[in-house]
């Protein structure tokens, strides 16, 4: 019998995630996917105009195993532009098979096994869960409460301990829409240093931020030599099929994450990192627009959800909006989801699939609407959530 490092359906069959099973039920019934964050428009013309180009030219074979060296100049100029910080591009930068794959070698690289803790915010990602597993760790959620979903500072400082291994942190945050204070950040900085524990970013929503801009931990003081920071062109340049991340940080941690990748892809996407390559180029009116387009439509999401009568978590960044739906009389985020389509003919996730089953109470009525759909698609949605909903 395979044991799945227990990630198995209690049917003994590997269960689809939250995301692929309501995709599908949004594809079963014809309703609108607010559900899985992908969006619904291609994204800018240059960049895909590279990607052929690049298969024209023959960019066709296996790419070198850290990525081709003109995406890696590309990640650290993007960094260096942006952010301020140096890499080199040589040693600190290395190309994954999205931001997926770059958590999956970091932690399965950084981590010992059973002993060592992860501390992630709650609710998380659904693959880190998941990573934490594979690599035989602890899991130890802080969590991020309604309606802020900041965390509490006594909280985290009670997480970290000299067991931690890792402090897995993503901001902004999939799938509240926060953005981390100021000061979570430096305590964030300041328990690392204090119990030697790394620190690895998800920071796939870097550019889709509404107020203000990114602030990376690795650019903070002494960060830097303890952080690995991930990112990915899914969200940024909307080619999430294409599955380009990458990870940076000091050369040692990145070596240990490589040598976990290359046995995990080792390499993937080869004309579509010269694509990349040319998004993180493009001028920073891209950037900034492709911010306030989305800032756009949360608004519009936003608005649209509260006539329909939930409530509603303002979301600082990314792709998604919290919505409570205790107000049209969910009892279950989950059954409310599945019941969603017929209902309303709209397809949402339930944050009850972001967290340990111990808490799912914790969330119970809470519901993720994505925002990266075309403004059509996000007023009918909407209108049909006020009808029917
Ligand atoms: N992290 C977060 C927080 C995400 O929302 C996603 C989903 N795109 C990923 C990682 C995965 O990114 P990628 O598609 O680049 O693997
Ligand atoms: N990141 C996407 C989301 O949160 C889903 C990606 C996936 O399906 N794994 O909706």
């Amino acid at each position: 019998m395979a044991a799945g490092a227990g990630l198995l359906g209690p049917d003994g069959r590997s269960a689809p995630t939250i995301f692929a099973e309501m995709s599908a039920l949004a594809a079963r019934t014809g309703a609108i996917n607010l559900g899985q964050g992908f969006p619904d428009e291609d994204g800018p013309a240059p960049v895909l105009e590279a990607a052929r180009a690049a298969i024209a030219n023959g960019a066709n074979q296996y790419p070198p195993g850290r990525g081709i060296p003109e995406l890696r100049e590309a990640i650290a100029e993007h960094q260096q532009r942006f952010y301020g910080l140096q890499l080199d591009p040589d040693r600190d930068v290395v190309v994954t098979a999205g931001a997926t794959e770059a958590i999956a070698a970091a932690l399965l690289a950084l981590v010992d096994g059973a002993g060592d803790e992860v501390v992630v915010f709650e609710p998380y990602y659904d693959s880190y869960a998941a990573c934490v597993a594979l690599a035989g760790a602890t899991l130890v959620p802080v969590p991020l409460r309604w309606p802020d979903f900041q965390p509490d500072l006594d909280a985290l400082r009670a997480a970290v301990t000299d067991r931690t291994r890792v402090i897995l942190v993503n901001d902004p945050h999939n799938p509240t829409g926060t953005v981390f204070d100021a000061q979570v950040r430096d305590e964030i900085v300041a328990l690392a240093h204090r119990h030697d524990a790394i620190i690895v970013t998800d920071e796939v929503y870097e550019h889709l931020i509404f107020d203000g801009a990114h602030v990376p931990i690795a650019t903070l003081p002494g960060a830097w030599e303890r952080t690995v920071s991930i990112s990915s062109g899914g969200k940024t340049f909307s080619t999430t099929g294409w599955k380009i991340g990458w990870m940076s940080g000091p050369a040692p941690l990145v070596d240990a994450a490589l040598a976990v990748k290359q046995f995990l892809t080792y390499v993937n996407g080869g004309p579509f990192q010269p694509a990349i390559a040319a998004g993180l180029r493009l001028p920073d009116t891209f950037f900034t627009g492709i911010a306030d387009e989305l800032r756009a439509k949360r608004d519009l999401l936003g608005a649209g959800l509260v006539a329909a009568g939930f409530a509603v978590s303002e979301p600082h960044g990314s792709y998604f909006t919290v919505a409570d739906a205790a107000p049209l009389g969910a009892v279950d985020a989950g059954d409310f989801c599945r019941a969603l389509p017929a209902r309303a003919g709209v397809v949402a996730i339930p944050l009850t699939a972001f967290v340990t089953a111990a808490h799912r109470a914790d969330y119970a009525t809470l519901v993720r609407f994505a925002a990266c759909k075309r403004v059509g698609v996000i007023e009918e949605a909407a209108r049909r959530l006020r009808v029917r909903g």
